[in-house]
């Protein structure tokens, strides 16, 4: 038995993710001499099983790289590496070969057991694996994305999953040829869905609240401007003009007050559509200004009943209804640990080095934008969140030795 209640001590760090974040981190914190750092997760699980087949990534080239310590392993070395060209936009395939292929180059040895549960110990952290394997860490880096902040609008609540699904649910449109679909939302997953289940053959209505759509890609059309296009948007092209530069240097965004900076993280995170989906909207029927207020089983079809009185009949609902960050539904976190964490509205409060209240919780990806703003949500953001992790993580251990 030792002082942490019985789990032989087992490293110093562990990273709970291996998606765009976790691979990242653990590639710089394997750089960090003495550090014994851990990874946990099937790498790229979310891009590999949570997004549509057929999907084109929304960010640009530049804005879709990992980062490891050199810089070395980016997607120009993949596509060299491979001997061949990405195209652009990049398709979903090519972002998970990519990030696998990363994995392999810089972060080999990955565990890719599940965490069910963290406990705090005297010490640190028990981690209590899916098979009942038990482990203690002095840290804990949790990367484990959005996934489970998966927002359903209530008309939703309680039907079956062959009725209705969120956009997080499936990767398979075929599914959906020959049926009448529904898709509620206008962001990118939304329409991106709706055009890969129209060109698979669905019959698909998008039903959205706002006026009209919103379409993306204002900056490639000031492309024409030269480099004055730089003034207004940065390289990552995450928000509109002008706060596009100061989400991109996260430093940067704490020094507002926070309702401006809750303004950023709205404006860029605002439902929006890549440009290049315009074309492939043509022949799809969009209905704006209306949102779903029941949606009720008829047999095996779903009755849609909406604001303005009107009714559809489909065969499924496709809720492209976006994500709310709310770290006390990450399934392994028990409520003793997270209400331990100092929280606004589901974000915890993390500092320099992505640390909770909670000393030696760390939050990387869309939990660390609260502090860090709106590029915490992309894979653009992990190469701030790596390094500041490292550089944090050695100053630590420079000060304390390993703890
Ligand atoms: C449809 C869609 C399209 C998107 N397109 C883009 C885009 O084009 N560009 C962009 O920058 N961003 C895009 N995003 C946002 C994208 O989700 C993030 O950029 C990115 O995935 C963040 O990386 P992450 O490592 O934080 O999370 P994830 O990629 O979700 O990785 C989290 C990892 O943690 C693992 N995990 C979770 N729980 C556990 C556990 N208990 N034990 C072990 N492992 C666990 C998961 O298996 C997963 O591999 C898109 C999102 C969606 C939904």
């Amino acid at each position: 038995m030792d002082a942490s209640g019985g789990a032989r001590m087992n490293c110093d760090v562990v990273i709970l993710g291996a998606g765009p974040y976790g691979l990242s981190a653990g590639a710089h914190l394997r750089n960090i001499r003495g550090l014994e750092v851990r990874v946990f997760g099937e790498p790229m699980d979310f891009w590999k099983s949570h997004m549509p087949e057929g999907m084109l990534l929304r960010s640009p080239w530049a804005a879709s790289h990992l980062s490891d310590p050199n810089a070395a392993l980016s997607f120009d070395a993949y596509s060299e590496a491979k001997g061949e060209a990405v195209p652009r936009p990049i398709p979903l395939e090519s972002f998970v070969d990519y990030g696998l292929w990363f994995h392999k180059q810089a972060v080999p040895e990955i565990d890719r057991r599940k965490v069910a549960r963290i406990e705090p110990s005297s010490d640190g952290f028990r981690l209590i694996l899916d098979d009942g394997e038990q482990f203690h860490t002095r840290r804990v880096v949790i990367a484990a994305g959005i996934a489970p902040f998966a927002r359903r609008p209530a008309a939703f609540d309680g039907l079956p999953t062959e009725l209705a699904t969120h956009v997080s649910h499936g990767s398979d449109v075929r599914r959906f040829a020959g049926k009448r679909v529904a898709v509620i939302g206008a962001g990118q997953s939304a329409l991106e869905s709706a055009a890969l289940i129209h060109e698979a053959g669905g019959d698909v209505e998008v039903i959205i609240r706002a006026q009209g759509i919103h379409w993306l890609g204002w900056r490639a059309r000031m492309q024409k401007l030269g480099p004055l296009a730089n003034v207004f948007y940065s390289r990552f092209d995450i928000g509109p003009a002008g706060v596009s530069r100061i989400v991109a240097v996260p430093d940067a965004v704490k020094y507002f007050p926070r309702s401006v900076q809750d303004g950023f993280r709205r404006r860029a995170l605002r439902p929006a559509g890549s440009r290049w989906l315009i074309d492939r909207f043509k022949n799809i029927r969009v209905t704006t200004a209306r949102y779903v207020e029941s949606a009720k089983p008829i047999g095996e079809k779903l009755q849609l009943r909406l604001n303005d009185g009107s009714s559809r009949e489909v065969d499924h609902a496709v809720l492209g209804t976006g994500y709310k960050v709310d770290i006390t539904r990450y399934p392994f976190l028990p409520a003793e640990l997270s209400q331990k964490v100092t929280q606004v509205n589901g974000f915890p409060r993390v500092g320099y080095g992505f640390e909770s209240s909670v000393p030696g919780l760390h939050f990387l990806g869309a939990p660390s934008s609260w502090r860090y703003g709106p590029l915490m949500f992309f894979v653009c953001g992990t190469d701030f969140a790596a390094r500041r992790l490292a550089s944090h993580l050695s100053l630590v251990k420079s000060r304390n030795g390993s703890k």
